[in-house]
């Protein structure tokens, strides 16, 4: 087995100079955790003249930011009719997943905020395209798509997918059973929603590429240097102060990206309101054009509550994930053994490949599986991104900074936190919760399948 992750053994960006703060420092915004989230907003401060210091705990990549599978899937980790339906507009899915939108579809203001938002989305997943153009990241974008392929019957059907089109302004396609079964060389899948707008890229090395831009636009990045506390300044002079083991950062406004322990108590409901999970991914061994030939030439996400993904990475591997759980899994074997069985599920002719690497990560989400935004006295956290963190983080980001550097005049940033608030999710015993929900659908797609009849 190589190590750490197959991301880390095809690095191309340079990682930062390694160093901590050691001298006070002073600026507009001290932003807490360099993940994906911490540097989209320090990026897009800095691109608004913003002076900004990043504190980063460990070092930059090492978290799920560069540990991720790199597939940047278009909109959110809700699919667009579930946004409307959990922001009060109703839509109802019945078994066979036909769906039912009510009169005035058009008219409807919670409609309206769902289009909004993916509208943003799709906007946030094309300043990803332009700043690694731009910024020159070198993170080998693959524009290939991406195919959601149902794992049950009736479950993705045409109608669903016209309506998700008028209504988003999406280019979804719908692909049958034969369609799909014709170049995914499995019976496992059913119909598919191919969405041609999504693409690929190699997580750590845009992570990184990131980070480079946010110092050389004038931000400073300091590595291993733990948020340890957040007080109120006693001095005259910027109004917070955010210490580290060693220094401090004054500032005007602190952008909090970390996600889970619930240490600095400036909003224990948002932080209370956070449950997590780990997540697992393994690359085979290289498989040369056979495996386009059996898997397909789009990344595949499938559609099971414990849901699975796969992508062909350029020096065709396959990158297979899943595996969501409340406790860590702590041996690798067992890791290798449990995404097997998931592939071969899918793919039992690749019973004979052999896994070259494996890894896990851990994901932080809200009750609504959406990104949560909140702001107190100055004080913002922006966390609860789930597995599907590239766009939204971007997209969170652009907002809290356009807010922080309009001195919040720029009021965007409410749609998305007013529609989706930190709720109860379990509190003091949120990973026990967390392990009965996904159990749940674990067994719940263990007995779909076991009883459904397959063709
Ligand atoms: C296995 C896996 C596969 C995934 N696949 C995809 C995918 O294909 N597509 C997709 O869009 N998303 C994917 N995701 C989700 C995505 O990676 C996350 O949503 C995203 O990385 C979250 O970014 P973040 O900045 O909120 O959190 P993190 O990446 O966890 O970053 C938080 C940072 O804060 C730092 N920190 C914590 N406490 C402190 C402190 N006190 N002081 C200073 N720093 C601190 C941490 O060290 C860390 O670096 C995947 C996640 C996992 C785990």
């Amino acid at each position: 087995m190589r190590s750490p992750t197959y991301f880390e053994d095809t690095l191309q960006e340079a990682r930062l100079s390694k160093k901590a703060l050691e001298k006070k420092e002073s600026a507009d915004v001290c932003v807490i955790g360099a993940g994906l989230a911490g540097l989209n907003v320090a990026l897009s401060l800095v691109e608004l003249n913003k002076n900004v210091v990043v504190l980063e705990e460990h070092r930059v990549g090492d978290s799920a930011s560069g540990r991720n599978a790199g597939m940047v899937c278009s909109g959110f980790q809700r699919e667009p009719l579930e946004i409307m339906q959990l922001i009060g507009y109703e839509v109802q899915l019945n078994n066979s997943v036909t769906v039912i939108a009510y009169l005035y579809i058009y008219k409807s203001y919670f409609n309206k905020k769902a289009k909004t938002l993916w509208s943003w989305a799709s906007e946030a997943r094309d300043l990803i395209l332009y700043r690694v153009h731009k910024l020159k990241i070198n993170c080998g974008i693959e524009k290939s798509g991406q195919l959601t392929l149902s794992c049950y019957p009736g479950v993705i059907t045409s109608n669903l997918v016209s309506l998700i089109n008028r209504n988003f302004g999406t280019s979804f396609k719908f692909w049958t059973k034969e369609e799909v079964r014709a170049i995914y060389k499995s019976t496992f899948y059913h119909s598919g929603l191919y969405d041609p707008d999504s693409f690929s890229l190699h997580p750590l090395n845009y992570v990184l590429g990131l980070a480079r831009a946010c110092e050389s636009e004038g931000a400073r990045i300091y590595e291993e240097s733990k948020a340890i506390e957040i007080r109120q300044n006693s001095q005259p002079g910027r109004p917070w102060v955010v210490c580290t083991p060693h220094s401090s950062v004054e500032c005007d406004y602190v952008v909090l990206t970390k996600s889970f322990s619930v240490d600095f108590s400036c909003n224990t409901k948002f932080e209370r309101s956070l449950a997590s999970c780990y997540t697992y991914i393994m690359v085979t061994e290289p498989l040369g054009k056979r495996i386009r030939e059996i898997c397909g030439p789009h990344p595949v996400c499938d559609d099971r509550l414990s849901l699975s993904y796969y992508r062909i990475l350029p020096d065709s591997r396959l990158l297979w994930g899943g595996l969501a759980c409340a406790f860590p899994i702590k041996s690798t074997q067992k890791q290798i053994k449990l995404l097997r069985q998931d592939m071969l599920q899918a793919y039992p002719q690749l019973e004979d490949i052999k896994i070259d690497y494996v890894w896990g990560g851990k994901l932080a989400f809200g009750w609504d599986l959406m990104p949560l935004i909140q702001e107190k006295n100055g004080i913002w956290q922006v966390s609860g991104f789930g597995g599907h963190g590239l766009i939204p983080t971007t997209l969170c980001g652009s907002l809290v900074a356009c807010a922080i550097s309009s001195n919040y005049a720029d009021t965007r940033w409410k749609i998305l936190s007013e529609s989706f608030q930190p709720k109860y999710t379990g509190w003091p015993f949120t990973t026990f919760w967390t392990f009965l929900y996904l159990k749940a659908f674990q067994l719940r797609d263990y007995f779909v399948f076991k009883f459904q009849k397959r063709d």
